[in-house]
């Protein structure tokens, strides 16, 4: 039986927001471990709890293609941390860089993505598209049409898509499957606009789902009712 290929996107916060904490990373690794057999994964690792172009690059008026470019170095750091500690816990993985950064690891391309799933490897794709105006959203949909990935697995602090933001509208609701379509019709936040374009013009599968509840990984692969789907309908 031939593995399923998933590509996870995590947001850099998974390390923690005001400092890091690795039992968030410990917890993926031992959940990827188990579903090893099963499932090859690909993550898409964001950078926000270090730098993010907009916000932080904002606060220091520096022009916005350097804030994004430091935004994109912090998700080469944030990898090079998740790969030390993935390691450390047994998870065989492989960091690729999006640009050239020969110390840490090889370039994205056809070719090394290839080779380290042929040896089984988690990839961890780090600096983000490579270009400054993108956001790690478009580049996990980017990276899982590279990987060929099944669905897209979009781990969140939420528990799916609701029809309005939870925070503030405590009457909202969780749809639990959605095409394309409603989520255009019903103004539904998933993705930014760029990526959720991509991934409907290649018919991607999106789970959106709560990545800090108790096995999140797990449940995902085994129930298809956890958190949300959004899906090209035929
Ligand atoms: N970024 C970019 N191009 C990309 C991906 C990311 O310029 O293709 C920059 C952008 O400034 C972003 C920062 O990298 O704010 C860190 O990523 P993000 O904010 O998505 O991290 P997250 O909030 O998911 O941790």
């Amino acid at each position: 039986m031939s593995k399923k290929r998933i590509l996870l996107k995590l947001t850099g916060t998974i390390l923690g927001s005001n400092t890091f904490e690795a039992h968030h990373l410990i917890s993926l690794a031992n959940q990827m471990k188990r579903l090893e057999k099963q499932v090859q994964f690909g993550i898409v690792i964001g950078g926000g709890n270090i730098f993010r172009g907009s916000q932080h690059g904002n606060l220091l008026h520096i022009k916005p293609a350097i804030g994004h470019q430091v935004g994109m170095l912090a998700t080469v750091m944030n990898g090079l941390l998740m790969h030390d500690i993935f390691t450390q816990h047994g998870l065989h993985n492989s960091i690729l860089s999006a640009f050239a950064c020969p110390e840490i690891g090889p370039a994205i391309s056809s070719i090394t993505i290839e080779s380290a799933l042929d040896r089984q490897n988690t990839i961890i794709f780090t600096g983000g598209t490579g270009n400054p105006f993108f956001t790690t959203d478009t580049n996990a949909i980017l990276r899982a049409l590279q990987m060929d990935a099944q669905q897209v697995w979009k781990g969140t602090d939420v528990d799916g898509i609701y029809t309005q933001d939870p925070d503030t509208h405590p009457e909202a609701l969780l749809l639990r499957k959605v095409t394309y379509r409603q989520a255009l019709d019903k103004k539904l936040h998933i993705m930014d606009a760029t990526a959720f374009a991509l991934a409907r013009e290649y018919n991607q599968t999106i789970r959106v789902f709560n990545i800090f509840e108790k096995d999140a990984l797990i449940q995902a692969f085994e129930n298809e009712d956890f958190g949300s789907l959004v899906y090209t309908q035929d």
